[in-house]
């Protein structure tokens, strides 16, 4: 029997709801269980991919192809899996599968309402990924805040579910403020009061509360907030702040929070957490700093380049060093100021993006890393970049450019693949999702990767035009990695750099603390190895 664990959110956003989730998940797994995700997005578009970073954060892809919420991107690096459509689903995508029902006459006769037809669709997303045989627990989590108007029909359709599967196979986990007001000197309950109080409202009794706290919660405390929040003194868990989001599964654990979902979910395993602790214990012990710059136009938005600046943390455990980002908005770089703008790191990676907004500082910042031997990383916008950069002042062609930014440019280096010349819809029609690539021999990529085939998730729609392949190889660049039918170039490098290298690919969508991705250590390991920039 499949068992359903719903993750709610109450009194604010931005309180880790996504990381506990993923958390919750690695400790099952940890306990020898099979399980999957759900994340379910209460606004109407069918997925973020037409959303701006800024609003939304990092649009997670995955391997078949889905841009979705960057949680999936928390869930694949705690637990290993990989996600798919089935694992998320908007408001938007409910609303539309009914409409389709409805056209179509499966609802003939009836008025079509929120319930219950909104609500029995979700059930039935929700239901979809318990399918699976080998799944034993379903991890939901609900995007919003409990009160949001939203979120309303999941709230309602994840009520349902205990009647229609019994109660004893599902698990409700409410995540709350318990806020340290400075005037009083005292922790505070009243958030977490009312926010439970909604949930039992809408008719959910929270089974277990997570506590998210700058400080440790005393027993008396727990217990009183057990007691207004009918919910058990030891299923009020310590969410306290952590240094490194990847404490989280241990901290969870020593709080009890598995034995207590374990027990009521009749679970039967005994934690293995060893690979979790060692991932803890690298952290915390670096044998140095490194300090690596990030060139991109969402500036201060952590959340746009998520799984990049994961990933870098990932390089950093394999070479047992702690990565410093720097932010660097591509709009304020230019050739004067270039080598202050660096001042102090070792490494630069120019990030994915979309539009013409900093690309010249993107480029004068490429130009740098290539003439001072800086290493350099660039991900699908920045290997365009990096070709036009190339293009421009190496290999001759001073007015390269890619169509996107310059659409009448005399050379067209990166243009649109031949079938994207006729796409109009703007969601989900780029490149989508994992392609293979054929790394070649005695590459800096082939270093780093030690494979002829990988697989890699992309998100673009243009590409490095083969009209000017000779051209630029013949001018010094070197492409270490190809389609498999050689029709597509998926990476660059530069043979007599230390480390300059860029991908058409996010490699970033697949590194995981345990498993970090092969270019991010190369890369952060070359950039251990640098000087820092001096200003
Ligand atoms: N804008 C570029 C393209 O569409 C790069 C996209 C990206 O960096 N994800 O090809």
């Amino acid at each position: 029997m499949t068992k359903y664990l719903f993750v709610t959110g109450g009194v604010l956003s931005s309180l880790g709801k996504g990381i506990a989730a993923a958390s919750i998940g690695a400790l099952l797994k940890a306990r020898g269980h099979s399980v999957t995700f759900v994340k379910l997005d209460p606004y109407i578009n069918l997925d973020p991919g037409t959303m701006n970073p800024y609003q939304h954060g990092e649009v997670f892809v995955t391997d078949d192809g889905t841009e979705s919420d960057l949680d999936l991107g928390h869930y694949e690096r705690y637990t290993g899996l990989s996600m798919s459509k089935r694992n998320n689903y908007t408001a938007g995508r409910v609303y539309n599968n009914v409409i389709q029902k409805e056209r179509r006459g499966d609802y003939l006769g009836a008025t079509v309402q929120v319930v219950p037809h909104i609500t029995d669709e979700i059930k039935c997303c929700i239901q979809s990924a318990g399918t699976d045989p080998k799944v034993d627990v379903v991890i939901v989590e609900i995007g919003g805040t409990v009160g949001d108007i939203e979120s309303l029909p999941f709230l309602e359709a994840i009520r349902q579910i205990p009647l229609d599967i019994g109660r004893q196979h599902v698990f409700y986990i409410h995540l709350t403020l318990v806020p340290f007001i400075q005037a009083a000197d005292e922790l505070k309950t009243k958030p977490t009061q009312h926010s439970v109080n909604k949930m039992r409202e809408i008719g959910i009794q929270p089974d277990m509360l997570l506590c998210r706290t700058d400080r440790p919660i005393a027993q008396a405390l727990k217990r009183k907030i057990a007691l207004f929040c009918n919910v058990s003194p030891e299923a009020v868990i310590t969410a306290q702040d952590v240094k490194n989001v990847y404490e989280v599964p241990l901290l969870f654990h020593k709080e009890g929070l598995d034995t207590i979902v374990a027990k009521h979910l009749r679970l039967k395993g005994v934690p293995k957490l060893s690979a979790w602790k060692q991932v803890v214990r690298r952290l915390s012990t670096p044998v140095g700093h490194v300090k690596i710059a990030i060139v991109g136009k969402y500036v201060g938005m952590k959340d746009a380049y998520k799984s990049l600046y994961e990933s870098l943390v990932h390089g950093g455990l394999s070479v047992r060093h702690s990565v410093q980002v720097v932010w660097i908005d591509s709009e304020q770089v230019t050739r004067d100021n270039v080598t202050a703008q660096f001042s102090g790191c070792q490494g630069l990676l120019v990030a994915g993006g979309f539009g013409n907004r900093g690309i010249e500082g993107k480029i004068h910042a490429i130009t740098y890393a290539r003439e001072r031997r800086l290493p350099f990383f660039g991900t699908c916008l920045g290997l365009q970049c990096a070709v036009i950069e190339f293009s421009r002042y190496v290999a001759g062609l001073p007015e390269a450019d890619s169509t996107e930014f310059t659409p009448q440019t005399k050379d067209p280096v990166i243009d649109l693949l031949p079938d994207q010349h006729t796409v109009v819809q703007k969601g989900a029609t780029m490149r989508l999702g994992a392609y293979p690539c054929k790394v070649i021999r005695g590459t800096h990529a082939y270093a780093a990767y030690r494979q002829d085939k990988i697989m890699e998730r992309h998100r673009h729609r243009y590409e490095f035009n083969n009209r000017y392949r000779d051209a630029i190889t013949k001018a010094g660049l070197t492409i270490s990695g190809v389609s498999p039918d050689d029709k597509l170039v998926e990476i660059i490098e530069l043979s007599d750099h230390p480390w300059f290298l860029a991908v058409q690919f996010h490699p970033e969508f697949k590194s995981q603390p345990t498993y970090p991705h092969p270019l991010f250590s190369a890369f952060v390991g070359a950039a251990v190895r640098q000087a820092p920039v001096s200003p």
